[in-house]
């Protein structure tokens, strides 16, 4: 079974998260950027972030065989903080890189006015860099907050089959999927949906367009949902092929729109910017003694410095 998480924050979850992902068949996850569950006090604190993203985080994937991609945007709790907001600035000269698929994570989070504001400029950079984007819908007032959600999306001039609209419930689906967006589902082990529900969901509405992911982050979270919805969908009555649908081709169709999806994963280097993730490996590359998958000794015991 191939899995592919299409929403996770890997920069929040351990190594030990990566290889039993990799165990349960995830071989790809794309990383959309997002709050830092506190607030940040300038544009630099994100384009660290972003830099993570785009180096340090797939690093740490491809050590244990999982394609790593990104989403990235200003997200839209922070729209509202002015100390934020210039990294709108910013964000062209980082949405040229190879690894993003999308513009996002963006949306309405209070739907205040600042958010719509940072909603349209950032769908119109959806639009001039030719990537799809990925918009997280209000964990509150669901409904009222998915209409004026697609309301803006119409008037963008990005077109809804470019757009994926994430954390739907049974209270969104019907009129998100009439938009022709497609549809993202986020699986939590105790709030919005869980698999039970999610595998409801698929029945009633058809896996067409249906996303399945963990938005597994710093919270209480499961980044091993998509195996436990693909086991739960095989024992509900669908079909492999079924499963291969929501948890492998619909994402890679969806972040394949951008051109830029790489599934293969490429050795690792030893290093990234000086450091492995071998605690008390030396720093010089020439100290190094190969990647991850290289330095397991006869035993199958990763060799650790720590
Ligand atoms: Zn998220």
């Amino acid at each position: 079974m191939r899995l592919f998480d299409p929403h996770i924050h890997m920069t929040s979850r351990t190594t030990d998260d990566y290889e039993a992902m990799h165990a349960a068949g995830v071989r790809a996850v794309v990383e959309p950027s997002f709050w830092l569950g506190q607030p940040r006090t300038s544009p630099a604190s994100f384009l660290d972030y972003f830099d993570s993203l785009l180096g340090w985080e797939p690093f740490r994937a491809a050590q244990y065989g999982i394609a790593h991609h990104c989403t990235l945007a200003l997200n839209p709790k922070e729209a509202n903080d002015p100390r934020c907001v210039p990294v709108l600035d910013e964000l062209p000269r980082y949405l040229v890189k190879d690894q993003v698929v999308a513009v996002g994570e963006i949306g309405y989070d209070s739907m205040t006015p600042a958010e719509d504001t940072a909603l349209a400029a950032q769908l119109q950079l959806a639009a001039e860099h030719e990537l799809p984007a990925l918009v997280h819908t209000p964990h509150r007032d669901k409904l009222a907050g998915l209409r004026r959600t697609l309301d803006v999306v119409r008037e963008s001039a990005l077109p809804p089959d470019r757009v994926l609209v994430d954390h739907l419930n049974e209270t969104t689906v019907k009129e998100a999927k009439d938009s022709g967006c497609w549809l993202g589902f986020s699986v939590y082990p105790d709030t919005k949906m869980d698999e039970e529900r999610m595998v409801a969901i698929l029945r009633a509405y058809g896996p067409e367009q249906v996303l399945v992911n963990s938005a597994a982050d710093w919270g209480r979270s499961d980044p091993l949902k998509t195996r436990k919805v693909a086991d739960l969908m095989l024992a509900g009555g669908f079909d492999e092929d079924d499963v291969d649908l929501v948890l492998w081709r619909n994402p890679v169709a969806f972040y394949g729109l951008s051109g830029r999806l790489t599934l293969d994963v490429a050795p690792p280097g030893a290093t990234h910017e000086g450091n492995s993730i071998l605690r008390g490996a030396p720093n010089n590359p020439e100290g190094q003694a190969g990647t991850l998958s290289e330095r397991v000794d006869p035993t199958g015991v990763p060799v650790s410095g720590a």
